[in-house]
């Protein structure tokens, strides 16, 4: 068994229905994406892609990715879905390193040629019209033998701090992936559609796999991204969509309802579930999100090690506010998804009694294979099969995990641990606080200080000390930003997270 097989699977199943959108168009029926999957992986091998060799998705949101992702697979090839907001030196180092042959490009991303490759194919030209050919019988054209531990994606790493890592995801770990969805984030039925606004090259396009499992519908926006009232409009027209969004996004669409006026029953027929991970999401902005769009959110945690699988945090549970600790749980990630164990160890990587804080450890079937041609990173992220992930949290009697924050990002000022997202739960419950991101600074006297970038509402007249007024009325004073920077925005990447690497660079002593 082998991803490409759930494609073959359903269109034998299900051939007719439109698979894919464009906009609200039909772009693919599922007998039409494997007739043109087919084609391309037939035509792939004729040029001498062997199984194993590695093939580069440089590109916006586009149907074609489907296409592209599932013909490499047909052809037991291992996509490199790289994120469309790189420079194209980056992207060529990321060609170089995972000694990709083809590339398949928009051009909007990847105007020129990319260094390194055999060929490169921009996939709204003639030629990959061409090589997309629906061929007649797409059952005749062989279907690569893989064994579940031979890779199917590289996952490059954002490489906030140094160069970034290849992640090696097999076929076992995208099927376990895909098989638990159901289970633990959202039942899917054939009638459900699936929308990319997020990245296709992340958890977003890594969602493709359970949706096609159940013969789900998949969406792309006409514009490529995350536009609010192009998804409101789309869910309209084509039925309730599910979508996985960075909490950054959630705002967004968030803030549109609350502008447009919608009410949750608006939101309902839009949206069916939301799933949101990848950053942290504070508790201030899901009880307003729940509270605009209603009960349709769902949190997942993981990371590329164990794509989108860690624990979650399910509707239900978000929707039992009457339970005593409800607050807690809304604040924390959920519980370990059903084919992992989750743990929280110390240095040496012992299991920690219920309620003290370590990093958080996972083991199952999941957890990637390594990273690509690079033993010492590998051996210094798995231990004895546990996957060191580098956030640091704490789980409850119940089993439920409350991340505190990456291990990098702990700020310790005059001996004492201060974790950033406990400030910035604080300063976002502050009158006029639209976005908040708290850093350490090096400090002479302290070793650190905890400095606060502040992203004011508009209009609102946030000064640093009507902010340290308030973090005096909920916080510890040692735990108090030492300086408020109110700035129009904070860095963000293309999947949504902060980069606080490039807010410490703006403190650091010149
Ligand atoms: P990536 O490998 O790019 O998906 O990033 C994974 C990292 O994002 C994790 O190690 C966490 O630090 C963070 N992350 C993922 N999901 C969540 C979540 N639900 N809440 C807070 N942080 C998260």
């Amino acid at each position: 068994m082998q991803l490409a097989h759930l494609l073959l699977r359903h269109a034998r199943l299900n051939p007719d229905a439109t698979a894919v959108f464009y906009g609200s168009a039909h772009w693919a029926s599922h007998a039409e994406w494997a007739a043109r999957s087919a084609g391309l992986a037939q035509r792939l091998r004729d040029a001498g892609l062997a199984p194993g060799d590695r093939v580069l998705l440089f590109m916006r949101n586009h149907p074609r990715y489907l296409e592209v992702l599932w013909a490499a697979w047909w052809a037991g090839l291992v996509v490199v879905p790289v994120n469309a907001k790189l420079h194209p030196r980056e992207a060529e180092w990321i060609v170089d390193n995972a000694q990709a042959r083809w590339g398949f490009v928009t051009a909007d991303v990847a105007p020129e040629p990319l260094a390194g490759l055999e060929r490169q194919v921009d996939v709204e030209s003639a030629e990959a019209e061409t090589l997309l050919a629906p061929v007649a019988d797409p059952f005749a054209v062989l279907v690569a033998e893989r064994a579940p531990d031979d890779l199917a994606w590289l996952f490059y790493t954002s490489g906030t701090t140094g160069r970034p890592k290849g992640v090696m995801l097999t076929h076992r770990n995208l099927m376990t992936m895909g098989l638990t969805y159901g289970i633990d984030v959202d039942p899917v039925a054939p009638s459900d559609s699936i929308v990319y606004g997020a990245p296709m090259s992340h958890g977003a396009g890594i969602y493709a796999i359970p949706h096609l499992m159940a013969g789900a519908r998949h969406v792309v926006p006409a514009s490529g991204g995350v536009e609010p009232a192009e998804l409101f409009a789309l869910g309209q027209q084509i039925g309730p969509l599910s979508t996985f969004a960075a909490p950054t996004i959630v705002k967004r669409l968030v803030d549109h309802a609350e502008a447009a006026g919608l009410t949750p029953e608006d939101a309902a027929r839009a949206f069916k579930t939301i799933v949101y991970g990848g950053a942290p999401m504070y508790l201030a902005d899901i009880e307003r999100a729940l509270r605009v769009m209603g009960p349709r959110f769902v949190q997942i945690y993981g990371q590329g090690e164990t794509p989108m699988v860690g624990t979650a945090l399910s509707r239900q549970v978000i929707a039992d506010t009457g339970h005593p600790r409800h607050r807690e749980r809304l604040a924390s990630v959920g519980v370990a998804q059903t084919p992992v164990r989750v743990r929280v160890a110390d240095a040496q990587g012992h299991e920690l009694p219920t309620g003290e804080i370590g990093e958080v450890l996972v083991h199952g079937d999941s957890v990637m294979a390594g990273y690509w041609r690079n033993p010492e990173a590998t051996a210094a992220a798995i231990r004895d099969g546990w996957l060191l992930t580098g956030d640091v949290g704490c789980l409850d009697a119940d089993g439920f995990l409350t991340l505190k924050d990456r291990s990098k990002d702990l700020i310790i000022s005059g001996g004492s641990n201060i974790y950033p997202r406990e400030v910035e739960e604080v300063l976002l419950t502050a009158p006029g606080v639209a976005e908040v991101a708290v850093v350490g600074a090096p400090d002479a006297e302290w070793g650190e200080v905890v400095v606060a970038f502040v992203v004011p509402l508009p209009g609102a007249a946030s000064t640093p000390e009507t902010l340290d007024q308030h973090c005096l009325t909920q916080m510890a004073r040692f735990k108090r930003p030492k300086r408020y920077l109110l700035v129009d925005s904070l860095p963000k990447n293309n999947y949504g997270k902060v980069l606080k690497t490039e807010l410490r660079a703006r403190l650091a002593p010149v």
